[in-house]
């Protein structure tokens, strides 16, 4: 109501300015025409002029009306060069502020909710730099003076800052300005104030801090090898050090285009995602889904089928699985890529300079340009009292297993909790999964967490949400996890538990303490991925912000790129569509914004719901439950996000990553031909829901005249 109430205020007195044609009086004619009544004014009283000059400046500027330029050159005429500059600078900042502010309070929500998400970038760039660029819009008198207050409002710079970068920036300008007014007889035209050679030393002017801004960058960057001595030649182009899914593609990078790569790993090539993560969860689902399965044989009609779970084995094919997709990561491989591959623990000596010790002892010193770290992240242990003593189970001795634990405690609701929770207790453990906030995959809306949950409990997985482990015992003998809940204590006996609560960036041990870089929770990197050595780099778990395998190899092509070729052309990691899968039954599969996400950014959505039992396929497999979900822009077509809930959701979820990734949106899915019957066909049916739901109503209504016409019918009546 109260931007309604302004914006009426403005519009009226913008319209009364132009109806009453006030603009004559700020021309340059008008001016010279009235300079010797506005003198013999001053002269009689000065202050009040002085005063309604200064108003009346505001009141144009805060208007945004044109005439801003006419008016610096009166106060020229009028004041001389020194007072006339005061003035001027004053009230042109005071003006301009208001109509900031004004543009920022009846725009800006409205600008954000819209196009929120397409312009995170530039809001952080503004958070960051708008000062600068700022100074340079004002600096170089071409860019229109209202519109740089109209759009400023719009971005998230701060007022204050807005109001004395406007007030420097300005004063050259003004001075021109100024000082043009005070030959006021002599001018000819506005446009002559400004000469050619005038507007290029503004732009050069303009160009200033944005230049001096990237030299101080660039000072800075060079003051953290201050202590450093950097080596005259380096053996090496590139050192990566670990050599899981970020380390193997960085590497692979280097070698491809004839870097000279070294990559340590002091472990197993491959991490954690070949050993310990995804590739041993994803085989022992699937033992776990196929018990599941057999289980429900008798809904597809097979009256009696028993399977008999050999744990054991069943760990050994997780193995096999392992030493089969191996080779893929193994040094041999890679040697054959061009990649020179060390086994030994790596340990950064300077910027330049990396040690590794072999599993012999030996020691070799390796002189590089560039240094990738990719080490990766381990399970976090919290330190709940009685953990250590009754041990524990993470995601890095549980492959070691032989025998199925009768009763799991799985500590954590993420989504390695729930896959590894959700498989135990398919494979026969009674599994209590234990999680203190309110509910599980808690980056997921609540109605897909709600689903999970409610699947969980069908298939006997006690889920208890706001429990918070609070110590460990052995009472007459049993492992006993003493939860708190609701103020009051729980005991949940139990055979193993399963330390599932997140994980924490490898950041020990290996030189980044000395170097400065072992701080924070994980490697802090820029846009660049780059640390602050400007020749070091991170990907992976090592840094984030996503913990998973395709975000760390889609990380490991801007580092190995940025690294080899710095000073040249840098990369800024595009992290705009992200997909990542939950690889529970049901899969939760997801891309970009979810409500839950769209709604804490002010970001305006529409959610188009398709429901999974609807599908053919769905229900001939006996599988017709979940869901799609897609946030589009009210009113258009292009993805914001999708999350789909469902038995294969990971594999549909490519499309829609498909489509946000190359600008196409739910029209195009809709045109395109999908296979009967198929579970990918959900994505044209959840397209579809959406053009239902946007059909144009008028032209329907329309045609449905048409057609009773046509039937011989009244063509101004419906049906
Ligand atoms: C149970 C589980 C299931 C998962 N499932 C999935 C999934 O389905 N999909 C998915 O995308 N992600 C999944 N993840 C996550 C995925 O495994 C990680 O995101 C991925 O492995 C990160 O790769 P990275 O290269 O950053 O680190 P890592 O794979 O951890 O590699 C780091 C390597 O660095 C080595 N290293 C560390 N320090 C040194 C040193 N000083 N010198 C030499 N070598 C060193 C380590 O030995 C290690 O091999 C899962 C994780 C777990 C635990």
């Amino acid at each position: 109501m109260k931007r309604l109430v302004l914006l009426i205020l403005i519009a009226a007195l913008v319209a009364a300015f132009f109806a009453l044609d006030l603009g004559r009086f700020l021309t340059l004619d008008a001016l010279k025409a009235g300079q010797a009544t506005f003198a013999g004014w001053y002269d009689a009283s000065p202050w009040l002029v002085a005063g309604g000059y200064f108003l009346l400046y505001v009141v144009v500027t805060a208007l945004s009306l044109p005439g801003a330029a006419v008016m610096t050159l009166a106060g020229g005429a009028l004041f001389g060069l020194g007072i006339g500059t005061l003035i001027v600078s004053f009230a042109s900042s005071i003006g301009a502020t208001l109509a900031f502010l004004v543009a920022r309070f009846l725009l800006r929500d409205w600008v954000q909710q819209r196009y929120g998400e397409r312009l995170g970038a530039i809001n952080q760039g503004m958070e960051k730099d708008g000062a600068f660029y700022l100074l340079t819009l004002r600096l170089v008198p071409v860019f229109p003076f209202f519109l740089i207050n109209l759009l400023m409002g719009l971005t998230p710079i701060r007022t204050g800052t807005f109001y004395w970068v406007s007030q420097v920036g300005m004063l050259a300008g003004t001075l021109v300005y100024v000082n043009a007014g005070t030959q006021l007889a002599r001018l000819e035209s506005l446009a002559g104030i400004l000469s050619p050679g005038l507007l290029a030393s503004f732009a050069l002017l303009g160009v200033f801090p944005l230049l001096a801004k990237r030299l101080v960058a660039w000072v800075q960057a060079r003051k953290v090898y201050a202590g450093w001595s950097r080596p005259k030649r380096f053996d090496r182009n590139l050192v990566v050090i670990g050599a899981g899914s970020g380390g193997l593609v960085t590497a692979y990078i280097a070698a491809a285009v004839k870097a000279k790569v070294t990559l340590i790993e002091k472990h197993r090539m491959g991490g954690d995602c070949l050993n310990t993560g995804c590739v041993p969860s994803k085989a022992l689902i699937r033992t776990a889904k196929l018990l599941a399965q057999i289980r429900r044989a008798p809904e597809l009609g097979i009256r009696s089928a028993d399977a008999e779970l050999d744990f054991a084995e069943a760990m050994e094919r997780v193995q096999r699985v392992v030493s089969t997709v191996e080779p893929h990561d193994s040094a041999e491989r890679y040697r054959g890529l061009g990649v020179e591959v060390i086994q030994g623990t790596g340990r950064i000596l300077s910027p330049w300079e990396v040690e590794v010790s072999g599993a012999d002892g030996a020691l070799q010193r390796l002189s590089t340009h560039s240094i990738v770290i990719a080490a990766g992240a381990r399970p976090f242990v919290p330190p709940i009292p009685g953990l250590d003593e009754i041990g524990y189970l993470t995601s890095e001795n549980l492959w070691d297993l032989r025998e199925l634990p009768r009763r799991l405690v799985v500590l954590g609701g993420g989504p390695i909790g729930c896959e590894l929770a959700q498989a135990f207790a398919r494979l026969g453990s009674r599994v209590t999964q234990v999680e203190q906030l309110p509910r599980i995959l808690i980056r997921e809306d609540p109605e897909v967490s709600a689903l999970v949950t409610e699947r969980f409990r069908a298939e006997g997985i006690e889920v208890l949400t706001e429990h918070k482990a609070k110590r460990f015992l052995v009472e007459g003998g049993e492992k006993v996890l003493i939860a708190e809940h609701g103020g009051g204590d729980r005991r949940i006996p139990f055979d193993a538990v399963l330390v599932a609560v997140g994980r924490v960036a490898n950041l020990t041990g290996y030189g980044l303490e000395e170097l400065g870089l072992a701080g924070g929770r994980v490697v802090e990197t820029n846009e660049f991925l780059a640390t602050r050595y400007p020749n070091i780099y991170a990907v992976g778990d090592v840094t984030g912000p996503y913990q998973f395998t395709h975000t760390a190899s889609h990380q490991a092509w801007y580092a190995a790129v940025n690294a080899l070729f710095s000073g040249l052309r840098r990369f800024k990691a595009d992290y705009r569509v992200i997909p990542w899968v939950t690889f529970t039954s049901p899969e939760v599969a997801r891309v970009g914004l979810s409500e839950e996400e769209a709604k804490a950014r002010g970001i305006a959505y529409e959610v188009t719901r398709y429901d999974l039992d609807d599908l053919d396929r769905a229900i001939a497999d006996g599988d017709a439950h979940g869901f799609i979900k897609v946030l589009t822009p009210p009113g258009k077509d292009r993805i914001l996000g999708a999350t789909i809930v469902g038995e294969h959701a990971g594999e549909q979820l490519a499309e829609f990553t498909l489509a946000m990734r190359h600008g196409l949106g739910l029209n195009k899915i809709l045109a395109t031909i999908h296979p009967y019957p198929t579970w990918s066909e959900a994505a044209k049916y959840a397209a579809g829901a959406w053009k239902r739901a946007h059909a144009p109503q008028t032209l329907l209504a329309i045609l449905e005249r048409f057609h009773a016409w046509r039937r011989g019918g009244d063509m101004s009546k419906p049906g």
